[in-house]
């Protein structure tokens, strides 16, 4: 099959590799109809983590949903045909941690991510195919009612930007200030709606992606116009925001998202960071009282939950995708989204 593979800093290439297959009873093969590439898999092809996240000549992908094409002798809920998207963490929903509603942490998988490197290492999704693992766990069905764009983002982005808001606490009447208006942070915003926020800020520096953070009711801060943290302030009285969420992943957003708080505020934090260690206004934060929530997104917990709320339209994450293009083609896919060329934001591969 053709898959998207890994080959070093800004090296992605579409190739010919062998098909998966099913290998343990409760294993499916799943032929793809979509996937997408993500703010995360840049992470990577940045070569952050210095080689750690992925193994040269691995399927990336972490994003993606199709059809079940085959299935292993111990998989009951599951049949070939149906339509299915699945969460980017590999998870198999019987150790304690899942148990604990913690799948995110599996001890059986070492939390693993689909195309990654953590634990046991998954072909990715950015291919024809690929093995899944504990089906019957991770797979969620799709009807009809919804299309690819409108289920894909569950697997990933739009859980893990809806529990970046749901961590915030957002009270009907707050000011939210949301930094990074990629994928995860649109979608963020999108999310923070639903809690009945007075005003939110969108914060990064691409004006066409602030555009967007526009139409989903924010209120736009150029990193252009200087330090975002004293405009958050001059714009709310000079408290500052009472949630921030935090949808980049860097060290700066970081700080200044402390920064942007109020005091007692509260910063939920999505972003990943790669590095073990990094730089953080400890006196700050500790001075103003917040809250912090951060981590990686459980998204097996969201996607049933979140379903409806696509299909009536209050979440809308198709509305983020601008650019459909062959799976051969994601080598310029990566390239557009990374340099946030011809108003790249959320690129989608069809198989
Ligand atoms: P992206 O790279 O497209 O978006 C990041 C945005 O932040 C860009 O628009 C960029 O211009 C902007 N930005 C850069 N510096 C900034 C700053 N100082 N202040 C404000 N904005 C700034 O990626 P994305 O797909 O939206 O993903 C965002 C982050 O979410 C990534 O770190 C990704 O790895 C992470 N993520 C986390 C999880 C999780 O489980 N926690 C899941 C998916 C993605
Ligand atoms: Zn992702």
């Amino acid at each position: 099959m053709k898959a998207i593979t890994f080959h070093g800093v800004s090296d992605v290439r579409a190739e010919t590799v062998a098909d998966p297959k099913v290998v343990d009873p409760t294993d499916v093969v799943v032929r793809i109809t979509t996937s997408a590439v993500c703010g995360s898999d840049l992470h990577q092809y940045h070569g952050r983590g210095g080689g750690a996240l992925v193994q040269k000549g691995a399927i990336m992908g972490h994003e993606f949903m199709g059809v079940v094409e085959d299935t292993g002798a111990a998989v009951r809920a599951l049949r070939a045909g149906d339509r299915v998207v699945l969460p980017f963490n590999v998870s198999c929903g019987h150790c304690d941690w899942c148990r604990r509603k913690l799948p995110s942490q599996c001890s059986t998988t070492g939390r693993a991510v689909f195309g990654g490197r953590f634990g046991h290492i998954w072909g990715g999704g950015q291919a024809e195919r690929v093995r899944v693992p504990f089906a019957d766990h991770l797979c969620e069905k799709v009807d009809a009612t919804l299309t690819d764009a409108d289920a894909l983002f569950l697997g990933d982005i739009l859980s893990t930007a809806y529990c970046c808001a749901e961590n915030g606490g957002i009270r009907p009447g707050d000011t939210v200030a949301v930094f990074g208006a990629g994928p995860v942070g649109l979608l963020a915003m999108q999310s923070a709606q639903l809690f009945g926020p007075a005003r939110v800020f969108a914060v990064d520096r691409v004006d066409y992606r602030l555009k967007l953070a526009e139409e989903f009711g924010a209120e736009p801060v150029t990193l252009d116009a200087g330090d975002p943290a004293e405009q958050i302030r001059a714009r709310t009285g000079g408290a500052g925001a009472d949630v921030v969420l935090e949808c980049v992943g860097h060290e700066t957003p970081f700080t200044q998202a402390i920064q942007s708080v109020r005091p007692a505020g509260t910063v939920s934090s999505v972003g990943v960071y790669v590095e073990p260690s990094m730089g953080f206004p400890a006196r700050e934060a500790f001075f103003k009282d917040l809250t912090l929530k951060m981590g990686i997104c459980n998204a097996r917990n969201y996607i049933a939950p979140l379903m409806p709320l696509v299909k009536l339209g209050k979440l809308r994450p198709a509305r983020i995708v601008t650019h459909t293009m062959p799976l051969a083609d994601a080598p310029r896919g990566y390239a557009i989204f990374d340099k946030k060329e011809d108003r790249a934001i959320k690129v989608m591969l069809k198989p």
